[in-house]
């Protein structure tokens, strides 16, 4: 019997009650499966910082080294967010987890059911058969970890931040070839996005991008944007783009923008994976829901678990290599969304079922 070892990290707020759900359908497809999970959960973010004051404790640390990859809820909210800004959770645990392990790519399938194009903000007869894109950001570079960062209070008494934003050549090459795979596996289409008209970075980045394609994958259609016309085109017409890749803050704003388009933060997973290989030699990777910890709805029992769900699925796809039982995730969800079962998150509006019930309807289409 297949032994999956893995790390629970639940964080905040919805992130437990998802988690919960998450680990019910996976230990009843497990069962079907005949696989064995073997996890521990462990403290992180605020959870972190309340019960070992620390947002990444040492002891979470070494749970995730141990394992062959990390199930993760989401971090932070506004019992922390008085904290000074490096020991916030997202800052002072999801940050370092990403560096820590090298998480450099971020993939973030950005999907929307045909049965529920009306979920979506854009008009239903431009996206007549949903939404199928995939953004893939880099994540350990650019303005989000570059030195100097700091804020300094100058000698005429004004206040000034800086922020410094940089890319080296080789890590642009290694986001290349994650975002040339997965073009690879779908239609042959890669955009990249940049902003290389006032950015020396993004300059280094199209030249990569270009010189990287034409020599490993000329096959593929290539094309560039820029980043603020590429925010309009997601919502004009996103099936343009079938897989796109950019830096981590463009990245960052444009998955977002993705998942809205995409009807609902509460159906998005992402994938973050590095160069480390786990004890399978399979990719270590992160796999974790696109939305917060909403605390605005936590504790009511109504937060879609689907994301939650769906990152099993990733995992069970990129660190285990178990498509098969990852088809059958993601095919149960579709059904039991697309059924009638759906929460009443931020896109589908109207009564909700509740996180539980959604799961037991997960279940009952496995
Ligand atoms: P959010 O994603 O938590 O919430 C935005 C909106 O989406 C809210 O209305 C929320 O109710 C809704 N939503 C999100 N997930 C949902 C789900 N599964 N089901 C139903 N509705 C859902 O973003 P925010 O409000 O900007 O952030 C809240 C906290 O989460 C902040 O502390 C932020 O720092 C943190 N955060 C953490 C992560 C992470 O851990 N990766 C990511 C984003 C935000």
């Amino acid at each position: 019997m297949p032994t999956l070892k893995f790390a629970v990290l639940p964080g905040d707020y919805i992130g437990p009650e998802v988690m919960t759900e998450a680990l019910r359908v996976f230990a009843h497809v497990a069962k079907q499966e005949g696989l064995t999970l073997d996890y521990a959960i462990a403290d992180v973010g605020g959870a972190g910082i309340d019960n070992h004051g620390k947002a990444l404790p040492d002891s979470t640390l070494k749970l995730c080294e141990q394992s062959d990859a990390i199930l993760f809820g989401s971090v932070g909210g506004p019992k922390w967010e008085k904290l000074p800004p490096k020991e916030q959770p997202e800052r002072a645990a999801l940050l370092p987890l990403r560096k820590h392990f090298t998480l450099f790519a971020n993939i973030r399938p950005g999907l929307l059911y045909r049965e529920l194009a009306d979920a979506s903000p854009i008009k239903s007869e431009r996206i007549p058969d949903g939404i199928d894109i995939v953004c893939i950001r880099e994540l350990t570079g650019g303005l989000y970890f570059g030195q100097p960062k700091t804020t300094t209070t100058l000698p005429d008494g004004d206040v000034q931040s800086i922020d410094t934003m940089i890319y080296r050549k080789s890590e642009i090459e290694r986001i290349t070839a994650t975002a040339i795979a997965a073009a690879r596996a779908r239609k042959k289409k890669l955009c990249s996005i940049d902003k290389a008209n006032v950015l020396e970075t993004s300059v280094l980045w199209r030249k990569t991008v270009t010189d990287y394609v034409a020599k490993n994958a000329p096959e593929l259609e290539l094309s560039h944007m820029y980043v603020d016309n590429a925010a309009m085109q997601l919502v004009r017409s996103p099936n343009q783009f079938d897989v796109f890749v950019t830096e981590n803050m463009f990245g960052d704003i444009l998955s977002d923008e993705m998942a809205c388009v995409c009807g609902s933060l509460g159906m998005l997973s992402s994938a973050s994976l590095g160069t480390r290989k786990n004890s399978l030699g399979l990719s270590f990777g992160l796999f974790e829901p696109a939305g917060g910890t909403a605390p605005d709805i936590a504790g009511k029992g109504i937060a879609n678990p689907c994301a939650q769900i769906l990152s099993v699925a990733l995992m069970l796809r990129y660190s285990f290599g178990l498509e098969k039982v990852a088809v059958r995730i993601e095919t149960a969800v579709k059904k039991a969304v697309t059924s009638g079962t759906r929460t009443g998150d931020i896109a589908f509006g109207g009564k909700s079922v509740g996180t539980k019930a959604m799961a037991d309807a997960i279940i009952a289409a496995l």
